[in-house]
């Protein structure tokens, strides 16, 4: 079954380590049925995308600014990610959650405008470790697909991927057990159907996935690929990205 991988590098990897590391990666993902997506720094989009043509392998952007453009120094428009050849962002990650301060209306807003530009968000959501052991897992999911959808039409809705990323299993080392993972999973694909009546919208799941863990994880019912952080910087995300379920 034909899942999606998609890679996560964060502020990891020069231009050099990027020409160098895809080099060493594109030819032994060929034979991959899955769907690739490397989601990189904004300063490697543009040799990415060359070095990747005549290849399966698609390029995201991890970050963009909603605006059109402007006085808004030192951000990146969509259409300057579209320009690139960009087909995928990552909008609403814990770490630009938490540490770039972004609430539920910038995300919603950037998701608005990443499809306007016919960019497909990769949309995250998921639970602290506090939030989780008060059982608040499923409150918070559910509000943060409320307000991050918000104005989200039907036709709209299966361009997005959502990616259920628990907060505490992400760099951690840690993951939630498979059955937590897929029942999170059905959960949201349960909301989108409850507000959409759409049923074919697409869930991953992301937060210390390796090569060890993937297949057991893509075996679940609910889970249709994974977002992949720290092991995507390795040759083994190689054996991620060839997985046959
Ligand atoms: C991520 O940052 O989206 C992620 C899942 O990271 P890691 O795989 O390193 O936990």
């Amino acid at each position: 079954m034909k899942k999606i991988i998609a890679a996560n590098w964060k502020m990891n990897m020069t231009t050099t380590e990027t020409k160098k590391f895809l080099n060493q990666i594109i030819k032994k993902i060929k034979i991959s049925k899955n769907d690739i997506i490397l989601c990189i720094p904004t300063i490697n989009l543009f040799i990415a995308k060359n070095q990747t043509k005549n290849t399966k392998i698609k390029i995201g952007a991890e970050n963009f600014y909603f605006e059109d453009r402007g006085a808004y120094t030192g951000e990146t428009s969509a259409e300057m990610l579209k320009d690139v050849g960009v087909d995928y962002v990552i909008i609403g990650h814990s770490e630009r959650r938490e540490i770039f301060k972004e609430d539920d209306l910038m995300i919603n807003k950037k998701i608005k405008k990443a499809i306007k530009e016919k960019i497909k968000p990769i949309f995250c959501v998921g639970e602290t470790l506090s939030e989780k052991e008060t059982n608040k897992t499923f409150d918070k999911i559910k509000q943060q697909l409320i307000n991050g959808l918000l104005g989200i039409e039907k036709k709209q809705i299966s361009k997005i991927i959502i990616a259920y990323e628990p907060i505490w299993a992400i760099g951690t080392g840690k993951t939630a057990t498979v059955e937590e993972m897929d029942e999170v999973c059905k959960f949201i694909k349960n909301e989108i159907k409850n507000i959409y009546d759409v049923e074919n919208i697409k869930v991953l799941y992301g937060g210390s996935v390796n090569e060890k863990n993937v297949e057991n994880i893509l075996k679940q019912k609910n889970i249709d690929g994974v977002l992949v952080g720290g092991a995507s910087l390795k040759l083994e995300f190689v054996n991620i990205a060839n997985i046959k379920i």
